[in-house]
């Protein structure tokens, strides 16, 4: 049988796919084919060196990831699986029996191999064979372990924090203890070990902290994420059986996205590759393969210890040492056949600002293209309606695309909304991909359930959801008493919890919790007929002390949910300033709406929002990137430190590079944070950009058809004021609008530059002094 399908690659490609034995490594830009590459390599294995599936190991980033490419496997091969199954007999089949016949020598297959992530993966491994590994304590674990999730991790790590050492949790914050165990198990280290990597006082508690989280765990039968991957490694290193098994099962292991890998998911994958041996010289190459593919330009998770010198390190670590290994060992790919020119000439330029890379090469296969279009919008809802407007226009003009065409990429969870709110609106599908919805957000859903019981008292369900989050020691039995009362007499729920006598008598010990909850509800039911909607949300807020207990965790997670609360708040503000005399009452209709909206039908094309982080590796052909201000895109954080502004910018590359066909960047000139306008200054990336590449949208004046390319606007006119000051940290500064400020920090230099202004009245703020005409006062 001919293997055809090898003529949809190029030469490099190819000899990727083609190389049997050894170690190979692909590196290369994104766009070039590596996932590719990966996909087809195993279709090779199967087909042409007659690999049974079983013996494949593919490591993909995402579970979506995974299932993508079985399928994509499944569409390009099952055909020749069949044939290559029943011979020439296959052809002369009836086509009913062709099309049964290629799905069930399929799933046999597809059964067979194994391809998800590393956690998913390696949590199969353990329900295997868990039962053969002790800990350092001599602990065992059973193969119906549960996986404690990051928020079930901090919990844990808090409660042994504040309840079972009676710790001072601002000294130890949970979530930097737990971000000290879950380093330490990255290390490989034991509570035991970590003392006496830190022997000082913090390090004796923290390690007190570990072995006790390390003992919870245990008592529960449970593994948290990290362990996921340093289990399998402790009961490879101790249990020569077990490892020599799966060694001599995945015989070809692939791994796509490698330059997000940390080091014990790299000791996984070096352990089965070598079976434990150290020595080069006795590693058997026949019949195995390592193949990994990534590029170093998109690494983006040193959050989680992703570590890209992995990568850089691969064919020292596992070339053979021969003289032309560079060429065995290595295959790189220099042509990009997703992005037009234009989209990949800025890609390319940006990323070269960065001083920590490898400088490669990336040839666009495709036409130039439209140039890059830049929006400027008064604030985050002209953002939004820029965006929607043009999505529409375009779907509507361009037969070739659908809603399935176009993505939205932010920096942070919380900007999703004005954009859901105009898509519902406009009733668009989209879905938003590796998260939920911003109405399906448990803390938008907590929020509103508060909101619903204080104008609707008769909401049981609402009033259920938050009578005890946060926790204030109503337990689940008093709370049954208390609704079994109620379904007795044959009323609500609120109006036994609204008469004191009945709670005393029903609630017990929680009476008190239980009288407290209802008076504060009962105080914002009085508040409904006077007061604006957006301060009964802020009062219930810090009443019902929600976001302090948010605040409280400490976690990224937990932080991320505050963002998520604050953005209702805005969402609240908004519908205030766009109608007149609204209610609360109002507000919930219209948030009740847009949840319910769910108009998106299995299969059905839909607009995709997400963050950038959850972007890598996908690809649409219009893609908008918005958000481009100093302070979120980059984020704050990184504004102060080389290396994470280095992560931002890689970042910004793997957004830019998701565009096929077109990109548009946009930014706010104010956005509101906390409900109050704040000035926005544009990111330091825009700068970075090649100016000939960037138009700038003018409502009215753009031509959106891809047929009308040739009316392109004119190039936005700088009008910006040379600097004629040279800022210092320190400087006191008059701002019209702001007041007295003191300068606290100064980033950039030259046209590039901005600085960070604490305010005598309304704190810190980050401003172009360009724009702002400040004085030195
Ligand atoms: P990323 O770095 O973003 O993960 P990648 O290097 O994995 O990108 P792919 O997703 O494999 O790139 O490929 C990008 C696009 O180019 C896909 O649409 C793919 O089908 C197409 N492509 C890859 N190789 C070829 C080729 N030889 N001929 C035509 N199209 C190709
Ligand atoms: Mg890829």
């Amino acid at each position: 049988m001919t293997i055809d399908f090898l003529s949809h690659l190029n030469p490099s490609q190819r000899r990727a796919v083609e190389h049997f034995c050894g170690p190979l490594l692909v590196v290369a830009g994104a766009g070039s084919g590596k996932t590719r590459a990966l996909t087809y390599r195993i279709a090779n294995l199967i087909l042409q060196h007659r690999v049974d599936p079983e013996n494949i190991l593919a490591v993909t980033f995402t579970n979506k990831a995974a299932r993508e490419m079985k399928e994509r496997i499944q569409k390009l091969f099952a055909e020749q699986l069949a044939i290559a199954e029943f011979g020439e007999r296959f052809d002369l089949l009836p086509e009913y029996d062709q099309v049964r016949l290629k799905s069930r020598v399929w799933r046999s297959y597809i059964k067979e191999l194994w391809c998800g992530t590393f956690h998913s993966l390696f949590s199969r491994i353990l329900r295997f064979d868990i039962e053969k590994y002790q800990d350092e304590k001599g602990r065992r674990w059973n193969r119906n372990f549960s996986i404690f999730d990051e928020s079930d991790a901090q919990s844990l790590v808090k409660e042994i924090v504040t309840k079972q050492l009676n710790l001072d949790d601002k000294k130890f914050e949970p979530r930097s203890v737990r971000y000290a165990i879950s380093n330490a198990k990255n290390k490989g280290l034991s509570p035991h070990d970590y003392e006496r990597e830190q022997p000082n006082y913090r390090g004796r508690v923290i390690a007190e902290v570990y072995s006790k989280y390390q003992d919870r765990l245990a008592e529960n039968n449970a593994l948290d994420f990290d362990d996921l991957i340093l289990v399998p490694v402790k009961l490879f290193q101790q249990n020569e059986q077990v490892l020599g098994y799966w060694y001599r099962k995945f015989r070809h292991i692939l791994v796509d996205e490698y330059q997000d890998t940390n080091r014990t998911q790299y000791d996984l994958i070096r352990l089965l590759v070598t079976h434990g041996e150290t020595n080069k010289n006795n590693w058997d190459w026949r019949d195995r393969s390592v193949f990994v593919v990534g590029d170093a330009d998109q690494s983006i998770y040193s959050f989680r210890m992703a570590d890209f010198t992995i990568l850089l390190e691969f064919q020292q670590d596992f070339g053979d040492g021969l003289p032309d290994e560079d060429t065995r060992t290595m295959v790189k790919l220099e042509e990009n056949y997703r992005s037009c020119e234009n989209i990949l000439q800025a890609a390319n330029q940006l990323i070269e600002n960065n001083t920590q890379r490898i400088d490669k090469v990336l040839r666009a296969t495709r036409g130039a293209g439209e140039q890059i279009y830049f929006f400027k919008a008064d604030d985050e809802i002209a953002e939004a309606e820029f965006v929607i407007n043009q999505i529409r226009k375009l779907e509507r003009e361009n037969p070739e695309l659908n809603w399935g065409s176009f993505a939205i990429l932010y920096r942070t969870n919380a900007q999703s909304r004005p954009f859901e709110d105009l898509l519902v609106r406009a009733q668009i599908p989209y879905t938003v991909v590796g998260g939920l919805k911003f109405y399906d957000r448990k803390e938008i859903k907590d929020v509103l359930a508060y909101l619903r019981a204080i104008t609707n008292p008769a909401d049981t369900v609402s009033l259920l959801r938050v009578i005890n989050t946060p926790r204030r020691g109503i337990g689940k039995a008093t709370i049954d008493n208390l609704v079994g009362a109620a379904q007795e007499l044959g009323t609500t729920l609120w109006e036994i919890l609204s008469d004191q006598t009945s709670v005393n008598t029903l609630a017990g010990r929680s009476a008190k919790s239980v009288n407290n909850f209802a008076a504060m509800i009962s105080r914002w039911q009085a508040e409904l007929a006077t007061m604006p909607a957006s301060d009964i949300l802020q009062g219930i807020l810090e009443d019902s002390g929600y976001v302090q207990d948010l605040m409280s965790q400490g976690t990224d997670e937990a932080e991320d949910r505050v963002q998520n609360v604050q953005e209702l708040f805005n969402a609240v503000r908004q519908f205030e300033e766009e109608n007149e005399e609204v209610s609360l009452g109002d507000f919930l209709a219209s948030a009740a709406l847009s949840s319910d909206l769910d108009n998106l039908k299995e299969g059905q094309a839909a607009v995709s929002l997400m963050t950038l982080h959850a972007s890598k590796g996908l690809e649409f052909p219009v893609v908008y990137m918005v958000g481009l201000e100093q302070g979120l895109f980059p984020n704050y954080r990184s504004m102060n430190d080389p290396s994470a502004l280095e992560e931002e910018r890689r970042l910004c590359y793997v957004g830019i590079t998701r565009a096929q066909e077109r990109l548009f960047i946009s930014h706010a000139r104010e956005r509101r944070l906390y409900g109050n306008r704040e000035p926005a200054v544009r990111s330091q990336f825009l700068e970075e950009l090649p100016e000939e590449l960037l138009v700038t949208h003018r409502p009215g004046r753009m031509a959106y058809a891809k047929s009308a390319s040739g009316s392109i606007p004119q190039r936005e006119t700088k009008a910006r004021q040379s600097v004629t000051e040279n800022w210092q940290v320190g400087d006191r500064v008059l701002h019209k609008i702001f007041g007295e400020g003191e300068i606290t920090h100064v980033f950039g230099s030259g046209r590039k530059i901005s600085v960070a202004i604490k305010f005598d009245q309304l704190g810190q703020k980050i401003i172009d002094p360009q724009v702002a005409q400040l004085q030195r006062v």
